[in-house]
């Protein structure tokens, strides 16, 4: 075995199989290798091939200590299926749960071989999204440090720790569906401490069941009840940001540590080696960067809503309508899977009326675009990535949050940080009009504008040498990933 495979340290990262958890997983990835770690990045087969389709890994070629490897997700699709399995959230977690852990076992076993004949260096550590808490074993079987990267905010991290809490004293499950609508969801879990200014209506959606068996709920509980056996517990936010949470989930489980905003990390290095290694599962359109160019600073607002919402067309008709009312210019992110049960049509009398002051394209390199100097504005759905990357980029949001931790980010951006606004759900175009003029020209949308760059900067300060995250992440690195015993 060559001397080199003896020394460096392995870390075998592994992330949920969505487009939100495989991105600030390959960040951290990335952030180990420039710490001289030996990458082995674990992706489904399934979105492995988008990803090489879509181009999104980009750079492959040439990558020294960094590879790919893929497990199955162990979903047949039959034809006639119907929906498509890979990407239903119901199939992917039950399989995630159920079957996941076998072929991340033999994957492990081939690693091992490989190290054995000297070709890469042993593994030394794993490095999992927190929804893949299934590794937490295998970590055991193998007496391998694990940190789980979470990859939500800490505010909605506390919140799910709290769930079984919720069970025990009888506020979840719903008794029945009139409880999401009679303003049982308002009342406040002000007896959890750190979470004094929510309501139940603002903790992740999982709660919203009546069943007491539903498959969410279980799935949280579970990994929940986990998380005590890792041995380190990262979060892509910083103590400052998210302080108060921070205080109390620390009385609540040990080895945490706030090792974020990971994109602000890598902006502080753009010619590393893995720069260009991107990792999106639709392909992009860079386009609008071009586009981008030919507006004034701070006028543009952006809209996207991730990789998972889907909405009816009325609802898309409003935001339509409310964009292109608002007289402002917009770069809209449509993704073709974004409607329920078809794609986008939008009249040629819309199309008339926003002429070149709107841009529609399916999927861009958003943390490009919100650092873009004509941004000024973000209207989101409150994924955690989009919203700790307009908190790096310093732009103010407006929030459309739609499922799972967005509500809770959404209380978290809009009461704690008074950096957005929240749009009713059932959106309305009049509505809209009115906040994106409030967001882009508004007295309201200044303040924000100004907070966001307050916290952008403090992000910058986090991840610089000797900040708070940037500490965090030598410690995780010293006290767990390549501990000496
Ligand atoms: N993203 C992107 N281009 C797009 C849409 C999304 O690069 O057109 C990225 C975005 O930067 C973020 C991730 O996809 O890192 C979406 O994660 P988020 O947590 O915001 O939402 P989710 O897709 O999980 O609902």
């Amino acid at each position: 075995m060559s001397n080199f495979a003896e020394k460096k340290p392995h870390a075998v990262l592994t992330p949920y199989p969505l487009q939100g958890h495989i991105n600030p997983v390959l960040k951290l990835a990335k952030l180990l290798h420039l710490r001289g770690f030996h990458i082995t990045f674990v992706n489904t087969e399934y979105n492995h091939k988008r990803l090489l389709k879509s181009r999104g890994l980009k750079a492959l070629d040439g990558l020294t200590d960094f590879s790919f490897e893929t497990i199955p997700d162990c979903l047949t699709q039959k034809e006639g299926d119907g929906d498509d399995l890979k990407q239903n959230l119901y199939s992917l977690r039950e399989s995630v749960r159920k079957n996941f852990i076998y072929p991340f076992r033999e994957l492990l076993a081939r690693l091992h071989d490989s190290a054995q004949s000297g070709l890469i260096p042993p593994v030394t550590c794993l490095v999992s999204d927190g929804f893949m808490s299934f590794t937490i074993q295998v970590a055991e079987e193998l007496a391998l440090p694990i940190a789980l990267l979470i990859p939500y905010s800490a505010c909605s991290f506390l919140s799910i720790l709290h769930f079984r809490t919720l069970i025990e004293r009888g506020l979840i499950p719903l008794k029945d569906e009139s409880y999401l609508k009679n303003g049982y969801l308002d009342t406040k879990v002000d007896w959890i401490p750190g979470l004094q200014n929510f309501r139940l209506k603002d903790l992740p959606d999982f709660l919203r069941t009546t069943n007491p068996n539903d498959s969410a709920l279980e799935f949280i509980i579970e990994m929940v009840d986990r998380f005590h056996r890792a041995s380190a517990i990262v979060f892509n936010t910083s103590y400052e940001l998210e302080s108060s949470f921070m205080n109390a989930l620390h009385s609540m489980l040990p080895s945490l540590y706030t090792i974020g905003p990971l994109a602000s990390f890598l902006n502080q290095s753009p010619h590393n080696q893995l720069a260009s290694l991107e990792n999106n599962l639709w392909k992009e359109d860079t386009k609008c960067l071009e586009w981008l160019e030919s507006k004034e600073p701070g006028s543009v607002v952006y809209v996207n809503f991730g990789s998972i919402t889907i909405m009816s067309e009325d609802k898309l008709l409003e935001f339509a309508w409310g964009l292109a009312n608002s007289k402002k210019p917009f770069l809209w992110i449509i993704r073709p899977d974004l409607i329920i049960g078809g794609s986008v049509v939008l009249s040629s009398e819309f199309v008339d009326e926003i002429s070149n002051r709107g841009l529609i394209v399916s999927w861009c390199p958003q943390e490009k675009v919100l650092n873009h100097p004509s941004i000024g504005g973000f209207l989101t759905h409150c994924g955690w990535n989009s919203t700790i990357e307009s908190i790096c980029a310093g732009v103010p949001m407006l929030c459309w949050p739609f499922f799972a931790d967005q509500p809770t980010n959404c209380r978290f951006i809009c009461n704690e940080l008074d950096i957005g606004i929240e749009i009713d759900t059932n959106v309305k175009r009049e509505e809209l009009e009115k906040l994106v003029n409030e967001l882009m020209v508004g007295e309201k949308g200044k303040k924000m504008k100004q907070k966001a760059m307050e916290l952008k900067k403090k992000a910058e300060e986090d991840t610089k040498p000797d900040g708070c995250s940037y500490i965090n992440l030598d410690k995780v690195i010293k006290e767990v990933l390549v501990k000496k015993n």
